[in-house]
């Protein structure tokens, strides 16, 4: 019996993860520089969490869940970070201790969504969320930071789409406006959407149904629908981002399959990648009312989230570097205990090492040492011991020269310390 890793779900091995790595360490750093700090939060949460947050009628609550029952409690894998961001504000009383919290996370998320490129059922999101700040000059540092993060990483393609949801009540009233607008020609719509036209009519507005598009484009915008303070946050937004120079185009039927935002909500997506409509790259907006629904204060809140995976795919194939180890092979019983000793006092001394313990032939563990792409390669045998010394190969230069045993950890590390040599002619 072979196992594979379940549907959706995908191991990431080495050579893979060393982008991944170079993705996760510049969102880290573009986050810590704007103030954010890291929690982890765990995976499972009670499934209540998701159905009030999340909300009841949306995809993820309906049919995407990964759920199991435990001596009676209902547990759900996290199918997204900010539900449990907010929980963990709320429950440490965070409110209490500071005015304003910037909080980030990464790790995975869950969603038994049909597998395609840029779509699985367990993918990676890295993410961010500010407490407590209700001004448009977040909103708008908050996508300036992300447009920058992706031009950096190579992904000039970017395009950042923003739209205003209004605070709830303006919601309300624009479900309804687009219920009676669409109600008239509701048998030309998808099903899905006449489903969704009795239960989240907003959801409509991102249909993927020509049709359905062609009805909604006619549909009044819910920018128009604004009250004054939505409209003055809107506007806000919009000179933040003329001032940071950020490109934006604004999409009034922008939605996201989430029911907590309110007011600002924006996208980035990029084709990049060959994704499709998987081309969101990430997004996020403000859910002002969230924190106080799950028992809190009336706090509000921005956040977003980015889907690796995507990212991963719209980055151009860098050619990470491979650290060069200083290779070690050893033949025979001595040689591998003086190989053991060096090994550990090259790695205190912060060189990546490698220790081929195999034992076979001089040939093979060479052969090793190339294609693991090592700097040196230390060769230790009878002879060199009897002689005091080992025998230090450059692969790159191809020359050799003998180290006294006493004092190779420290002329190794020397050696690994200098430029590679160009090859020798
Ligand atoms: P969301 O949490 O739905 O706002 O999604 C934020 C980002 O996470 C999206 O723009 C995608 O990049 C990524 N994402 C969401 N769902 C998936 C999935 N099933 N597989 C891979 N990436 C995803």
């Amino acid at each position: 019996m072979q196992y594979r890793a379940a549907k959706g779900m995908n191991d990431i091995l080495p050579d893979e993860l060393r982008r991944w790595r170079t993705l996760e360490e510049a969102f880290r750093r573009t986050v810590e520089l704007a103030g954010y700090a890291e929690i982890r939060t765990p995976l499972l949460e009670p499934t209540e969490l998701f159905v009030r947050s999340v909300g009841e009628s949306t995809d993820i609550v309906q049919k995407e869940m990964f759920t199991l029952l435990h001596h009676g409690d209902s547990l759900t894998l996290r199918p997204e970070g900010t539900a449990s961001a907010a929980r963990a504000y709320v429950e440490h009383t965070v409110f209490a201790r500071e005015p304003v919290t910037r909080w980030y996370y990464l790790g995975p998320m869950f969603r038994a969504e049909r597998p395609q490129r840029g779509r699985y059922r367990q993918f990676y999101q890295a993410g961010a969320e500010i407490f407590g700040d209700p001004g448009p000059a977040c909103d708008a540092e908050m996508i300036d930071m992300l447009y920058r993060l992706f031009v950096g990483l190579g992904i000039t393609d970017v395009e950042v789409v923003v739209n205003s949801l209004g605070s709830a009540g303006v919601r309300e009233r624009y479900r309804e406006v687009l219920r009676e607008h669409l109600e008239p020609n509701k048998g030309e719509l998808s099903e899905a959407s006449q489903r969704r036209l009795g239960d989240n009519p907003l959801r409509i507005l991102d249909s993927k149904a020509p049709r359905d598009q062609e009805l909604v484009r006619e549909a009044p915008p819910i920018l128009d629908f604004l009250d004054d303070a939505d409209r003055a946050h809107w506007d806000a937004l919009r000179a933040g981002l003329d001032a940071l120079g950020v490109p934006y185009r604004a999409e009034p039927r922008l939605v996201r399959g989430l029911d907590y935002y309110t007011r600002t909500l924006f996208e980035f997506q990029s084709s990049q990648g060959g994704l499709g409509s998987q081309n969101a790259l990430g997004g996020g907006g403000r859910y002002d009312g969230m924190v106080a629904d799950l028992g809190g204060p009336a706090a509000p809140a921005i956040g977003f989230a980015l889907g690796l995976e995507r990212i991963l795919l719209a980055m151009n194939p860098s050619d990470d570097a491979k650290p060069s180890p200083c290779f070690i092979a050893p033949i025979g019983e001595r040689a591998t205990l003086e190989a053991l000793v060096l090994a550990r006092s090259l790695r205190d001394r912060g060189v990546p090492t490698d220790l081929d313990g195999r034992g076979t032939s001089m040939k093979s563990m060479l052969r090793r040492a190339n294609s693991r792409g090592a700097r040196l390669a230390v060769l230790i045998g009878d002879q060199e011991l009897d002689r005091g010394v080992f025998k230090v190969k450059d692969l790159a230069a191809h020359t050799e020269i003998d180290v006294p045993c006493a004092a190779a950890a420290e002329q190794i590390s020397e050696l690994m310390a200098r430029a590679p040599l160009e090859p020798a002619h």
